[in-house]
């Protein structure tokens, strides 16, 4: 379809952009391939570097590939061959959804950064197994680096804090799964053997929830083997829940898990995939803003406690899937080191910031000037008193796939895979190999990281100046949207996702559902559009305290059971250039108009 190049205006002085965020175009490859030419030198440089690196490495070894082999017809044959399969293959990828263009706003990627293509294309040339430092020699140190860039970039004590790069958020969050219920599992052995020794009288959830300080005090009087008797999945998990049993005088339940209603997908894979049992998740209702109800929370840690189910984790969100919202970590973490200190109940407290996490890049240095809200800032400046957190560099990161990373607070708590080891030397083991889900795994994702993290900067001045900026896209996004003839109904933003429907007054769902739908097609990545834009569906049985006064804004008429949107995460660096023939915002805005008529 014909798109339409809208006229250029005069650049008023006053929106001219800083230097400092001129600067930051040079990361980036552009929508137009500016940067072509510096790109294309450094790839070269990397190809010559690493080729001259192999060949001095062993100079007198003698080659292996004559020139008069690769001068023979077979050899040249085979190569053609190659160059056509390359040419067939590239043609075959200009079928690709153009994420790198602003006109992507759909899923939460978009344009990769320079310096983290760099990094991954070095790495893969050297392509070290992060899986042990045998494999690895380089490789597992970049990683260590990285990490502790990422720890820093969220406030933790980058000596204490310990954890890996994983392929993405949903292993991320298999791997706090693993480490809370390790915790949990302990600390109930550790219960169960000072009940059996007469040391202490404690209840399950007492047991399960004692603290380190109540295990460091018991541990010395109890032995390795009493202990590890009692560790529910070092034995059989039904013998000894049974043991569990007789001791406590009540039926074992099992623990559970507490994620707000607007959990992702991965945490339903991670308790199935645990054997926890469906029931086993029980969910946190979201308030009127679509985030965590702290009340609820509360409320439903006193319902496990009745009935004497431990609290596995509690999960919160750091920029939601479906709205970017960030949970109140701030208050979640409160309300936990509450129940620490009154009633000595330790619970282990996730925060999933897989997506909103690289914010924080701002937070650390800008409070005032980094355009998120208040509860926002709070939120990210309380993940570093959490247990854990899920980051991915392959989303707000712009790092390519598979870029994931879990880290842990406290190195204590990092250690799963041993009773002994862990417990006894915590220095120990500098290979991530046995503690990881995943075994081989590449250091690309690491590296990208890593290079990114020494040169844009994971602080205000760097990706805290371009995530800034997304979000002042997406207010314009807003701003365009509002202003355009069709009646567009916009769910309160707090960072760079925008959702929204078109709608009539007094309408019915189902008519305003239905349209949503035919402008999702419209803007569809499976096929050519002139923007790309993903959807969501938000239904009442779980976003109901929001969608209800927000359908109420026009009278809908609620004869469905979910609302759907249009869901633009606003990320790409460019969108809002002042510079490109097209105001992508305007011409966004035009369309969904056209599109809604
Ligand atoms: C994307 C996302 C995940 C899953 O991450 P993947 O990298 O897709 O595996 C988990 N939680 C949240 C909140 C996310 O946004």
């Amino acid at each position: 379809m014909a798109l339409e190049p809208d006229i250029p205006g005069e650049l008023d002085e006053s929106r001219r952009c800083d230097p400092h965020d001129v600067a930051l175009k040079s990361f980036f490859l552009g929508p137009q391939s500016e940067n072509a030419d510096w790109f294309g030198e450094i790839l070269r440089g990397v190809v010559t570097s690493y080729v001259s690196w192999r060949r001095r490495k062993y100079p007198c070894d003698g080659r292996a590939i004559s020139d008069s082999d690769q001068r023979l017809p077979e050899f040249r044959r085979r190569r053609a061959e190659l160059v056509t399969e390359v040419h067939r293959l590239l043609h075959r990828f200009e079928e690709e959804v153009p994420k790198f263009s602003p006109r992507y706003v759909g899923h939460m990627f978009s344009e990769t950064s320079l310096p983290a293509m760099i990094g991954h294309v070095i790495t893969l040339l050297h392509n070290p197994n992060n899986v042990s430092g045998e494999s690895s020699r380089v490789g597992v140190e970049l990683e260590s680096e990285a990490l502790a860039a990422l720890a820093q970039m969220l406030g933790f004590d980058s000596a204490r804090a310990r954890g890996h790069f994983t392929s993405g958020g949903t292993v991320a969050n298999f791997e706090a799964m693993v480490r809370a219920r390790r915790r949990m599992e302990h600390w109930m052995a550790v219960g169960v053997a000072a009940i059996e020794e007469g040391m202490e009288a404690l209840s399950l959830c007492q047991a399960a929830h004692m603290g380190w300080e109540m295990r460091d005090d018991l541990h010395p009087h109890l032995g390795d083997e009493q202990i590890s008797a009692f560790e529910l999945s070092a034995h059989n998990p039904y013998e000894a829940a049974q043991v569990i049993q007789s001791i406590f005088g009540a039926t074992y339940r099992g623990p559970v898990i507490l994620v707000p209603d607007h959990k992702h997908y991965s945490w339903v894979k991670g308790a199935e995939l645990l054997g926890l049992g469906k029931e086993a998740f029980w969910s946190v209702k979201l308030d009127e803003r679509g985030v965590m109800c702290v009340e609820h929370l509360r409320e439903r840690i006193e319902e496990a406690h009745d009935k004497d189910r431990p609290v596995m984790m509690v999960v919160s969100v750091a920029g939601t899937t479906e709205l970017g919202a960030f949970d109140p970590v701030d208050e979640v973490q409160n309300l936990l080191d509450r129940l620490a200190r009154r009633k000595n109940l330790h619970v282990y407290h996730h925060v999933d910031a897989a997506y909103g996490g690289f914010f924080a890049a701002d937070v650390c240095g800008n409070w005032e000037s980094c355009g998120l809200t208040d509860g926002v800032c709070r939120a990210l400046g309380a993940i570093r008193r959490a247990n854990s957190v899920t980051l991915d560099p392959h989303k707000l990161g712009y790092v390519p796939y598979s870029s994931g990373a879990f880290i842990t607070a406290r190195s204590r708590e990092y250690f799963a895979n041993s009773v002994d080891a862990p417990y006894l030397d915590f220095e120990a083991g500098t290979d991530r190999g046995p503690q990881t889900i995943e075994g081989s795994r590449s250091a690309a994702g690491a590296v990208a990281t890593w290079l990114t993290a020494r040169t844009i900067g994971l602080d205000a001045d760097g990706y805290g100046r371009i995530l800034r900026r997304t979000v002042q896209a997406r207010k314009r996004m807003q701003d365009e949207l509002e202003s355009c003839k069709a009646p567009t109904r916009i769910i309160p933003a707090t960072s760079n996702v925008l959702a929204f429907c078109v709608a009539h007054d007094g309408e019915p769902l189902s008519v305003t559902n239905e349209r949503t739908q035919r402008l999702y097609e419209a803007f569809s990545p499976r096929q050519e559009s002139p923007f790309f834009v993903s959807r969501t569906r938000l239904r009442f049985s779980e976003y109901g305290a929001m969608l209800t006064p927000f359908t109420g804004q026009w009278d809908a008429e609620a004869d469905e059971e979910e609302l759907v949107l249009l869901r633009l995460c606003v990320m790409n660096p460019f969108l809002d250039s002042r510079e490109t023939d097209v105001d992508f915002p305007a011409a966004f805005a035009r369309a969904v108009d056209r599109y809604s008529r």
